[in-house]
């Protein structure tokens, strides 16, 4: 599947020899043999021209059974991340942030699984993907596994452990970063996994930078390993390496995710592949453009905190469709910087207690989401997302509540006071905007301060 997946010439060679496809995949060192995958390469969208056979073929159904699996694994993913009873606040919040991506990033929303915390153990990439959706920055240092970066490091990760409980093992060790960048890695994962009983997962597009650093992060997967890592292969020739330099057994806990230019795979249109279809629309290429237009908002996964450990920041974020604003398609909610597990734990709580509200806040403006398309029935009202459609009964007072929170012209306190009519009424309205506020329905995102003024605490 990786060759069929990453091999234009392979791909190629097999649509010109259908009836002895054999020959091709001895070519190019492949022992299985083609006539047992026939059903996955006709159910592809590659779309081969083979013939049904009625055989059972063992590899295909092992193969399907093996992705079956792989989803199953991503929602267990998910679900792992749920704190409802040692951090009830932060639960509800990425609840929400679940829901809203559910409805608003379209393809690209199953696929996120909302780790709780993620961490860079470097600034900037050497790899400089052309594709990058994070837009990482140049490469300029590792964090080094000194004596007082191991004490730092050890102690945030408790802290993360001790305030989040086991949903603390959702955290992995690279952002727009890339883990092997840093030639310590191995040892930040080993007391990751000390700590919270869990080995964080690894994705690189550098596997071949340090080989050594590689096979212990892979040997580490073997002993401690629950997910599996994935190497970014940049094209054919990198396909080629990695494929010499690591056997078949090696790479079984590893996905490789096929990016190079032959792979039929689409970029979300974040970051550089932002930046390049901005490009091609200034210069009137819209075939290129359509290519790029395809339903993948985001590659951003964190609904939580994002730490970099070299500059001592702490950012709350959650994936957002890319846009003007979010060009990197994840939004910032608030930023602090640490220098110690308490200023850490500090500037996390500061968080939790600023930005995760059980209600809306009564004292600012009440709107929908700004992608939701409302259209008002009689005592219910639609709401439309690029995902689905949600029909919400409004029947709590005499007049539209569906209504005043579509002109978006007064704060929560204020249309509860407009359209109450008496105590049992306010509460009634009151449940009805927290439904709404809980499905992901009201506007969060309401500062419009730049992204890059945020106020550091
Ligand atoms: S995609 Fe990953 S490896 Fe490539 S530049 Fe961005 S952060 Fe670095």
């Amino acid at each position: 599947m990786e060759r069929l997946a990453g091999d234009m010439d392979f791909r190629k060679a097999l649509s010109e020899n259908v009836e002895a496809p054999r020959a091709v995949t001895e070519r190019f060192g492949i022992e299985v043999d083609p006539m047992e995958m026939l059903p996955l390469w006709r159910g592809s969208h590659l779309k081969y021209r083979f013939k049904p056979e009625s055989a059972p073929w063992p590899l295909a159904m092992m193969w399907d059974e093996y992705m079956r699996e792989m989803l199953r694994h991503r929602d267990l993913l998910r679900d792992q991340g749920g704190m409802s009873m040692i951090n009830p606040r932060f639960h509800a919040w990425r609840e929400r942030q679940i829901r809203r991506c559910n409805d608003e990033l379209g393809r690209s929303a199953p696929a996120v699984t909302h780790p709780i915390i993620a961490f860079e153990l470097s600034e900037g990439c050497s790899v400089g993907c052309s594709f990058c959706g994070l837009s990482a920055d140049r490469f300029k240092g590792y964090y080094e596994y000194s004596k007082d970066h191991t004490e730092l490091w050890r102690g945030v990760v408790g802290a993360a452990s001790e305030m989040f409980g086991s949903a603390a093992r959702t955290g992995f060790c690279y952002w727009a970063t890339d883990p092997m960048d840093n030639p310590d890695y191995d040892r930040f994962l080993f007391d990751y996994y000390q700590i919270t009983g869990a080995l964080p997962q690894t994705t690189t597009a550098a596997p071949l930078k340090d080989e050594a650093l590689t096979r212990r992060v892979l040997e580490l997967f073997d002993m401690h390993g629950t997910t599996t890592n994935r190497f970014s292969v940049l094209s054919t020739r990198h396909l080629n390496e990695i494929h010499r330099a690591f056997s078949p057994e090696e790479l079984m806990g590893v996905e490789l995710i096929l990016q190079g230019k032959e792979a039929p795979i689409a970029k979300a249109l974040t970051g550089r592949a932002r930046e390049r279809k901005e490009k091609l629309r200034v210069a009137n290429k819209d075939d290129a453009v359509a290519l790029l237009e395809r339903d993948h908002t985001t590659i951003a996964c964190v609904s939580g905190f994002l730490v970099n450990m070299r500059q001592g920041r702490l950012q709350l974020v959650t994936p957002v469709p890319g846009s003007d604003r979010w060009p990197l398609g994840y939004r910032i909610l608030g930023q602090h910087s640490f220098r110690t597990p308490g200023e850490f734990r500090k500037g996390v709580q500061i968080m939790i207690n600023q930005y995760m509200l059980d209600s809306p806040a009564a004292d600012l403006p009440i709107c929908f989401r700004r992608d939701l398309q409302y259209q008002a029935g009689d005592r219910y009202f639609h709401l439309r997302s690029r995902n689905r459609e949600h029909r919400v009964l409004d029947d709590v007072a005499p007049i539209s509540v569906g209504d005043l929170i579509a002109r978006g012209n007064c704060t929560a306190s204020e249309l509860v006071m407009q359209v109450a009519t008496d105590g049992m009424s306010v509460l009634a309205i009151a449940d009805l905007l927290d439904q709404l506020y809980a499905a992901g329905l009201i506007e969060e995102d309401l500062d419009d301060t730049s992204p890059d003024k945020l106020a550091t605490g």
